[in-house]
């Protein structure tokens, strides 16, 4: 059974008081809290079995070991993946797309090929691809939204020609909240030839995700976005694919044997995870996982769906307000302006109120650019807020917006 308070009493900072106000906590897109057994882990982890993986025959090392290669098999399980061997552990979301954009580029990509980046992607998305294309002489397209914030798919068509290589797309995206059409690009790609690369940074804790069913070829997030530590994240690429692609990075444990003559490299995915990784960021992404499948991802689904209905209703009914993304598919974001107001201040005084909101560019600049704006004030929730939370947001945007009317 899903119930509310239970849920509410896994996270332990929601119980803190802001300025002596109860902390309501609306920044999830930015990092999503964590639970009890989450940081319990990480602390099982430095007293009782901490030693560096993979390396020495103690039974510290050997413990610690099997559980970091536990938790790749229940990403593994998670995102049904085929095998362990495609899931690789990274520092999160922005190294997954730059060692992908290093390696895919050294292997697919040479001069005049064409790579496709959508206008609502977070600089994650775009920056890798713009060093890539200039190493490589490549080059960037762009699949521009609608004033909605769909992708405009009719011009994929056009768009996508025998020398794309690659179309990278978010999952859901940061700023407007739209859950992209990937059954669709990933069958237009296909069509054509074209891999997809899909940014599960904004969709991987609020959607289901499949990549053997979707047919993803590449897949990436971030563990802070899903009830994880910081520092860990993961890339997952088709088996096929990574192991065509050379390695990014050099060190330890990326290698079966060094010499000056011939050095060869692990087999996957160790064969991308140089040095010592974040072992014990991997463990507790593991048990972060683990808590989401104890609570049950249909429940959390059905939960989030009802709250995003409510919230969608509800934010927009605030006098003066604009919503920017208003598809008919979104996640449980809403940003928005109030006419007069400069997002920064909008942000302090709800602060104030104890409510815990992103403003400003939020990391997507052609996305605050489409609207011609400077920055927004973005709310987004997931399943531990409720409709009460909600409420307390639109109330605290109508007092929020006396006080500086006021000024
Ligand atoms: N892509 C999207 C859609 C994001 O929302 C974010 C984080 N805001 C990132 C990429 C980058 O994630 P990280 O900073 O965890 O690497």
């Amino acid at each position: 059974m899903f119930d509310i308070e239970t849920i509410r009493t896994d996270f332990p900072i929601l119980d803190r008081e802001i300025y002596g106000q109860k902390l309501i906590y609306l920044d999830n897109a930015a990092t999503t809290q964590k639970p009890a057994r989450v940081i319990a882990k990480i602390k099982e982890v430095y007293e009782m079995y901490n030693s560096n993986i993979h390396r020495s025959v103690s039974k510290l090392a050997a413990t610690c070991t099997g559980e970091y290669e536990n938790a790749r098999k229940i990403v593994c399980e998670f995102i049904n993946a085929k095998n362990t061997s495609e899931i690789v552990f990274t520092s999160g979301t922005t190294a997954a797309i730059n060692l992908l954009a290093f390696a895919f580029g050294e292997k697919f990509v040479n001069s005049g090929d064409e790579i496709v980046v959508c206008e609502s992607e977070h600089h994650s998305n775009i920056v890798p691809w713009q060093l890539m294309c200039e190493r490589k002489n490549a080059v960037l397209k762009v699949l521009p939204f609608d004033d909605r914030g769909d992708l405009k798919t009719e011009l994929l068509d056009e768009l996508l020609t025998e020398r794309t290589r690659l179309i990278c797309v978010a999952q859901a995206t940061n700023v407007l909240g739209t859950v992209n059409p990937l059954d669709l690009i990933v069958k237009k790609a296909h069509e054509k030839g074209v891999y997809v690369l899909v940014d599960g940074a904004q969709g991987i804790q609020h959607l289901k995700t499949d990549v053997t069913t979707s047919d993803f070829d590449f897949y990436v997030f971030s563990g802070h976005k899903i009830y994880a530590p910081t520092g860990i994240g993961i890339l997952y690429g088709k088996e096929n694919l990574l192991e065509q692609l050379p390695p990014w990075q050099g060190g330890g444990d990326m290698v079966k044997s060094v010499s000056f003559a011939k050095t060869r490299y692990s087999d996957l995915p160790l064969k991308f995870e140089a040095g010592t990784s974040n072992y014990v960021g991997a463990i507790a992404l593991g048990e972060a996982l683990s808590y989401l499948i104890y609570i049950g991802m249909e429940n959390i689904h059905s939960y989030e769906k009802n709250l995003t209905d409510y919230a969608l209703e509800k934010i927009p009914s605030v006098p003066g307000i604009t919503i920017y993304g208003t598809s008919e598919n979104k996640v449980g974001i809403a940003s928005f302006l109030i006419e007069g107001i400069h997002h920064a201040d909008m942000g302090e005084i709800l602060d104030k109120m104890g409510i815990a909101v992103r403003t400003g560019r939020m990391c997507a600049d052609p996305t605050v650019q489409h609207f011609d704006l400077t920055g927004l004030v973005r709310a987004s929730w997931t399943f531990y807020n409720t409709k009460q939370e909600i409420d307390k947001l639109c109330e605290g945007i109508e007092k929020a917006t006396k006080i500086l009317k006021q000024d």
